[in-house]
């Protein structure tokens, strides 16, 4: 009887098979989770609408509503890692064939006992599902959770704690000193133009904050540009300021407040 032939456990990927090996990818999730933060975001945003002062009631499902986008951030997240981490297994793959005798009956053996010391790509991608990724600690709605309770009701409030300017680790003692420290309120006017905020923009080397319209004016012909904030002195390009989301929300609470008035 013929001695039964086991595949081994790995093998080399032939150059006729590179085409099958690039038709493995990630099916794409990034239009679903926008869609759901999309859903999040407007929830909030009835929410506030619906009541002048943040609605006790209703802390246990805005916590959960914030749960369900931070799992919605580590999605997001892993998706990310794992799409890099399957193109280096890929290239990896790749490399390692290449260094390697395609299969044949003599060779076999050499392959059972993996005397080439292929890498089982199965096994480490199955491996790398289970890596643990860190979110974005400074996503914007994140931020916008955060001050939540405090600007609900008055959205000019300093609020205790900003992701964007502290460490987490720090958390403890900025609270206790910003809360003594600041009796000041946080102005919805862009400091360059004087207007109310309509596209607000933070730097983030200085966390302040201008309007996107001063911006393109200030920037039309300097490439830097000293911040507009008296006092403050830094540096600043194009590329240091995101959207800044919390003064949008808080620009929003305040023309909902102003409308019940
Ligand atoms: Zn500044």
């Amino acid at each position: 009887m013929a001695p039964r032939l086991e595949l081994p456990d790995t093998l080399p990927v032939t150059s006729r098979r590179h085409d099958i090996l690039n038709q493995i990818t990630l099916p794409d999730l990034s239009r679903e989770i926008s869609a759901a933060k999309t859903a999040i975001q407007e929830f909030i945003t009835t929410l506030l609408s619906s009541s002048t002062t943040f609605p006790t009631d209703r802390a246990d499902e805005i916590k959960e509503v914030e749960r369900a986008y931070r799992d919605l951030l580590r999605q997001e997240a892993k998706q990310k890692y794992l799409s890099s981490k399957l193109s280096d297994l890929k290239s990896e793959y790749r490399h390692q064939s290449s260094g390697t005798p395609r299969l044949d009956r003599d060779n076999w053996n050499s392959f059972s006992q993996n005397e080439h010391g292929l890498v089982n790509m199965g096994k480490r991608w199955v491996e790398l599902q289970s890596d643990s990724v860190e979110i974005d600690r400074k996503d914007q709605w994140l931020r916008v959770f955060c001050a939540l309770p405090y600007i609900w009701s008055d959205p000019t409030r300093i609020i205790p704690y900003d992701p964007f300017e502290s460490e987490p680790t720090q958390e403890e003692d900025d609270e206790e000193e910003d809360v003594k420290v600041d009796g000041g309120i946080i102005e919805l006017t862009c400091p360059v133009s004087v207007k109310k905020f309509e596209k607000p923009m933070i730097s983030l080397k200085c966390f302040h904050t201008i309007d996107n319209e001063s911006l393109e004016s200030l920037f039309r012909s300097e490439r830097s540009i000293q911040c507009p904030v008296p006092g403050c002195n830094n540096s600043l390009t194009p590329r240091d300021f995101v959207t800044d989301r919390l003064m949008h929300i808080r620009v929003l609470i305040s023309e909902l407040r102003e409308q019940i008035r």
